[in-house]
């Protein structure tokens, strides 16, 4: 069994609110929603945090953002204004080690942020 939480929700091993899928990302209602809408944005391939990547992952680094910026159209946040979070290492809050990109939105933030 594997031990990624996020390598079971994108296997399927684990429920989860997946709002969008294709065969390299899915992308989930965070658990703890810490705005209206709270989604998580995650490649299938596990790679532990952004200083994992390399330039092979480049296309999928990019895809993330275009289907943040489709979500974001289709949950209705787009116009208002959204905010990306990608936190990297535990001075940054991470604590699920599998990239993902949140897609806040449907409330004001602040900057600078906490
Ligand atoms: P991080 O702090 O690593 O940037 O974000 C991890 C996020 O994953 C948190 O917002 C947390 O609420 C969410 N999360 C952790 N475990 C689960 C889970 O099992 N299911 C879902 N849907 N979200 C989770
Ligand atoms: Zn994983």
């Amino acid at each position: 069994m594997q031990e990624c939480i996020f390598c079971r929700i994108v296997a399927k091993e684990v429920p989860s609110d997946i709002v969008y899928e294709d065969d390299e990302v899915v992308a989930f209602r965070d658990i703890n929603p810490q705005a209206p809408v709270h989604l998580l944005i995650v490649p299938r391939k596990h790679l532990p945090t952004l200083n994992d990547v390399t330039s092979d992952d480049q296309p999928l680094l990019g895809k993330l953002l275009l289907i943040a910026r489709q979500l974001a159209h289709q949950w209705q946040v787009a116009d208002d204004g959204y905010r990306l979070v990608l936190n990297v290492n535990r001075g940054a809050g991470q604590s699920v080690y599998h990239i993902h990109m949140h897609l806040l939105g449907g409330r004001v933030f602040h900057w600078p942020p906490g």
